[in-house]
């Protein structure tokens, strides 16, 4: 399509610059004419008509013309002009004008001008024959025709070369894509040279692909935790119960296994429960019921709950809340376990005769609740993870606390949900601050 348009283009160029030679080759001709009558107009008819005579004698490229006098008789006509008489336009000032006629059957553009010499006016007609230009552009146009065909196969050629070299990387990336699967997750594209949009898309795909590697590795991590937490109290469970069974035993000795094959079940479904909850939270199927929350009354029930849980252990639970009431928008039973989180953890790692503080305040637009503990601590190289799934500072330790390492990662879920932020300082030995800070309601 693009060649047809050129060479109708060019067509058309060819065609303009040859009516534009033919007109300046009649023009030449008769300015040519003109200058001779300028210089011999004042002689007489005979050796004028005879001049006029030898110059187009000299003219061998077929050009013709024939020159009147003021009356309308000819001084001088080509020959061509007498065999054939075409109606030629009147002229009627001194500019040069143009026409196309034929004469004897061949055609010819012929300029015409009114010209003054030595006090008379004269009127030359100065003829081109177009015929030599008319043969050149059918030459061109036989090559125009010849050469298309060629052109449109040479051009597909090209094409189909070109699209095939420049979309070889495309299929690059394409196969190394499709080889890429959950067994060999770590392998990334070749990222080619020129710093083009390929090179951006296989950096693109390659980050895509990181992040994919990462998430994949945290769920396989996440899988085989939660299976190695599970299949301990389910073969406590079992343990104790074979025993039990393998002969007659008394009372006490039933009541003691069944009490423990109950506390190990009741850890088990704890530890369900926030599996359930972290798997429901990556899937994005835990819809929370937010609506405007007193935060002081929430903090001051979580207190009540956690002075339940440490009157075994001898451990001080104080509360501290602001006399007005500090609003948020949360989800109230997400709220509660959130503190519950904070707090069991305060009580657990705290050794008989500590302290435990819950406080909150208002402070700007944030709602901010600190609890605060003398416990154990943690120490610095554990504390960027114990956010993270089944992460559990001292392994040893914490067992004999009984966690899973699931509760701050629900924690952080959850404040992340409401918009705001947990952090936490810790000085081992000393205790620990857990914060978190909620952007409290806008219209509180
Ligand atoms: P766990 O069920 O083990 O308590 P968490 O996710 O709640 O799981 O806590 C992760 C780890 O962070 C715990 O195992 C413990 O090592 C550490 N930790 C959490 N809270 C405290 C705290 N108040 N004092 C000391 N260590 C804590």
């Amino acid at each position: 399509m693009s060649f047809v348009a050129f060479f109708w283009i060019s067509d058309l160029g060819f065609r303009r610059s040859i009516e534009t030679t033919v007109d300046d080759a009649s023009q030449t001709n008769l300015e040519t004419i003109r200058r001779l009558l300028a210089r011999s107009a004042g002689q007489n008819e005979g050796n004028l008509r005879k001049e006029l005579r030898d110059l187009s004698e000299l003219w061998a490229n077929g050009a013709l013309f024939e020159v009147a006098d003021e009356n309308g008789n000819w001084i001088y006509r080509s020959p061509r002009f007498t065999l054939s008489s075409p109606p030629v336009p009147v002229v009627r000032d001194s500019s040069i004008s143009f026409f196309t006629t034929n004469l004897d059957w061949l055609q010819y553009r012929i300029a015409l001008q009114k010209v003054q010499a030595a006090h008379k006016t004269y009127e030359i007609h100065a003829a081109v024959p177009t015929e030599p230009f008319d043969q050149a552009l059918d030459h061109f146009r036989l090559i125009e025709q010849e050469a298309l065909p060629l052109l449109v196969l040479l051009a597909s050629v090209l094409g189909y070369w070109l699209s095939g070299w420049s979309l070889a990387p495309v299929k690059r990336i394409i196969e190394t894509a499709e080889s890429i699967g959950a067994q060999n997750l770590s392998r990334r594209l070749d990222v080619p040279r020129p710093r083009d949009e390929l090179r951006r898309l296989s950096q693109t795909l390659n980050a895509m692909l990181e992040r994919i590697e990462t998430s994949f590795k945290k769920i396989t991590q996440f899988t085989g935790d939660a299976s190695h937490d599970l299949r301990t109290p389910v073969a406590v469970m079992r343990t104790t119960a074979e025993i039990a069974l393998r002969r007659t035993r008394t009372a006490l000795e039933y009541r003691d296994a069944l009490s423990k094959i109950l506390s190990t079940s009741i850890e088990t479904s704890d530890l369900l429960e926030n599996l359930l909850t972290l798997a429901r939270a990556d899937a994005g199927a835990l819809g929370l019921d937010m609506h405007p929350v007193n935060l002081s009354s929430h903090v001051r029930k979580a207190q009540e709950c956690a002075a339940l849980l440490s009157a075994d252990k001898n451990v001080d639970v104080t509360v501290e809340t602001p006399s007005s009431p500090v609003w948020v928008v949360a989800d109230p039973i997400a709220i509660d376990r959130l503190l519950l989180i904070l707090l069991d953890n305060a009580v657990k790692y705290t050794p008989s005769g500590g302290r435990c503080e819950i406080a909150l305040f208002q402070s700007d637009k944030q709602a901010q609740i600190s609890v605060r503990d003398s416990g154990i601590g943690i120490a610095q190289r554990d504390i960027k993870n114990i956010f993270d799934r089944f992460y559990r500072a001292d392994r040893v330790r914490s067992k004999k606390t009984g966690g899973a390492g699931l509760g701050l990662a629900i924690a952080r879920w959850i404040t992340d949900l409401h918009g705001g932020v947990i952090a936490v300082e810790s000085t081992p030995g000393a205790g620990s601050t857990f914060r978190v800070s909620l952007p409290v309601a806008q219209n509180a």
